[in-house]
């Protein structure tokens, strides 16, 4: 059987914070006997639970690893009873590069679990995240926002599971824990290879997220991730006390018709913003095109009633790109 190569100095049943890095070997043109470092924190106190929190599974979503490289730095191994792990930039070549998915092989993190020991070098991080860290962990929580090319109200989210309704009942409490100003239950437009899939399936408590968008990030953004950990920690009983639920807007999006696709490129106008409500047959954005001028714009309109949950960012759209997600109220 093959073996990934990918090790890591910290002792991940040691009492204390720890710093240190994934050292997955990267041999190259310019660095012989290289290696990528990918850097994680362990804090653990004494025997409880273990949370496993991620950010940069895309490289252009900056929420998690701003919210992750803060709690690495401020949580105290006496405020806790267990053991949090923390991965602010899983795929570190694509969050080193600004970009979705590894300058390196293309890979698409999120698309490429449970990896392969041997295979790519994204691959590997997959591999070296389900074969190792996976197991050890209780409950998980991998942050997203839209990256640079979609932009969300800020959410977090769960999945519907009927292959495990008792999971799915538990990740959706989890999900309200985290208590972001916007609660989804998300239809994923291919769950194959995503972490949230591998996790879902080995049994695991998963909470994910979409906290914005647009390639930065706001204050507010920032400090819903911040408190949404904090808040996961409350609720698995790894830090003491509850959590001090504020008002979350539930929604959910129950078929494909959530999905306003382009079939058109041009300059997108929009004529909603994000967390308006709609109802089916409004205009929702018009997409101009760009060889003429004298032509009407073509107009897309929402497909249902419900809330403008997500957009495409940029002001150029391509045919096939995702132009509005349009969720509805949940209960
Ligand atoms: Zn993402």
């Amino acid at each position: 059987m093959a073996v990934n190569p990918i090790s890591c100095a910290l002792d991940f049943d040691q009492d204390g914070v720890q710093h240190g890095h994934l050292k997955l070997p990267y041999s190259r043109d310019d660095s012989a006997w290289g290696a990528i470092l990918i850097p994680i924190t362990v804090i653990k106190n004494g025997d409880g639970p273990t949370a496993l929190f991620a950010g940069g599974n895309h490289g252009d979503e900056y929420e998690g690893p701003i919210a992750l490289l803060d709690l690495a730095r401020t949580l105290e191994p006496s405020e806790i009873t267990g053991r949090v792990i923390l991965l602010p930039m899983m795929n570190y070549p694509a969050v080193r590069a600004g970009r979705r998915t590894s300058p390196i092989d293309g890979g698409n993190l999120n698309r490429l679990f449970p990896g392969k020991p041997d295979g790519t070098i994204t691959q590997k991080i997959a591999d070296y995240v389900t074969a190792t860290l996976l197991p050890q962990a209780d409950v998980v929580v991998d942050l997203h926002s839209g990256g640079k090319t979609l932009e969300f109200v800020p959410y977090a989210a769960c999945h519907r599971l009927p292959q495990d309704p008792a999971l799915e009942t538990r990740c959706a409490a989890a999900m309200q824990a985290f208590n972001a100003p916007y609660s989804m239950v998300m239809l994923e437009l291919d769950a194959v290879g995503m972490f949230d899939t591998e996790a879902e399936a080995r049994g695991k408590l998963f909470v994910t997220t979409e906290l914005g968008g647009g390639g930065s990030t706001t204050p507010h953004t920032v400090e819903v991730a911040k408190r949404g950990l904090r808040n996961v920690l409350h609720h698995v009983g790894i830090l003491p006390g509850a959590v001090e639920m504020r008002p979350s807007v539930q929604l959910d999006m129950p078929d494909e018709r959530c999905f306003v696709t382009s079939e058109h490129a041009g300059i997108l106008e929009f004529m909603v913003d994000l967390g308006d409500s709609v109802t089916e047959g409004d205009l929702i954005a018009r997409v101009y095109d760009t060889e003429r001028s004298g032509w009407r714009p073509v107009e897309y309109t929402a497909y249902r009633d419900g809330v403008v949950a997500g957009r495409h960012y940029p002001g150029l759209v391509q045919s096939g790109d995702t132009l509005a997600v349009i969720a509805v109220s949940g209960a």
